[in-house]
């Protein structure tokens, strides 16, 4: 079978329900590659024009390239409908992780200005005030040692961070099992079934050679570089569009 007949092949075996979609994946990236198949050179060659479709030179190596290109599997992923993950974060909102106020705490602080940034001097056997020795000059103060501190209500800088702590754990907790949720839930099977059937158009496209044309070597690599950068941006887009969606899960 060439690599246009295995692809057909495997389409119709989806299609009967004969295969899984892990199954035809695997498929399809198993076997040899189209591109080393005496099949691909030999569609190549019968295609090839007599001059470059861009410059007009007829002087060789002329090649011939492609100037469509299969989505990769996870841009099908994303284009197999309502039916992706995106779509089921956000039938599934997660409930709100409750981050609960910490009152206030008895801390020891500086006597003289009342800032909580006192240490206990071993050696001294006193305790001392960071602001008032090292701080803003207008902060500093001369009695800043002193043998014991003073007791006042001040921010729980400890409970507060552990009550974060505890948040993030129980947002983290959900989070993962609503991506669970997603890939047991039958929508799931639907998207992969989809995307797959994205693919398989895709390649059955470019097997078939339509969007080709037959370029020299010098614009063949300039349309490469265009057809590289053109990847670069998609593939920035994408990190952006993550991080955005990462970003707004923590609001
Ligand atoms: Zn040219
Ligand atoms: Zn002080």
């Amino acid at each position: 079978m060439n690599p246009l007949e295995r692809i057909l092949d495997v389409e119709s075996r989806v299609n009967a329900g004969a295969l899984t979609v892990d199954q035809a994946a695997a498929e399809l990236s198993s076997g040899p590659k189209y591109w080393h198949t005496p099949w691909w050179k030999a569609q190549r060659k019968e295609r090839l024009g007599v001059s470059c479709a861009t410059c007009g030179t007829a002087s060789p190596p002329l090649v011939l390239q492609h100037t469509w290109h299969p989505r990769s599997w996870r841009e099908a992923l994303q284009e197999a409908g309502p039916l992706n993950w995106q779509g089921w974060r956000e039938r599934h909102p997660l409930p709100k992780v409750e981050r609960p106020t910490v009152p206030p705490t008895e801390r020891p602080v500086c006597p003289t200005c009342g800032s909580v940034r006192v240490y206990y001097r071993k050696k001294a056997k006193d305790w001392a005030c960071s602001v008032g020795m090292s701080g803003a000059p207008h902060e500093r103060h001369s009695d800043h040692t002193f043998p014991k501190p003073a007791t006042a209500l001040r921010t729980d800088t400890l409970g507060i961070r552990k009550r974060n702590r505890v948040a993030t754990g129980k947002y983290e907790a959900l989070s993962r099992a609503r991506w669970q949720a997603w890939l047991n839930s039958p929508e799931y099977r639907e998207n992969q079934l989809n995307a797959l059937r994205l693919r398989i158009e895709d390649f059955k496209r470019y097997l078939s050679f339509v969007d080709t044309k037959t370029l020299c070597r010098r614009c063949a690599a300039r349309e490469d570089h265009r057809h590289i950068l053109r990847n670069q941006r998609r593939a920035a887009q994408r990190t952006m569009e993550i991080a955005r969606a990462e970003f707004d899960a923590l609001e």
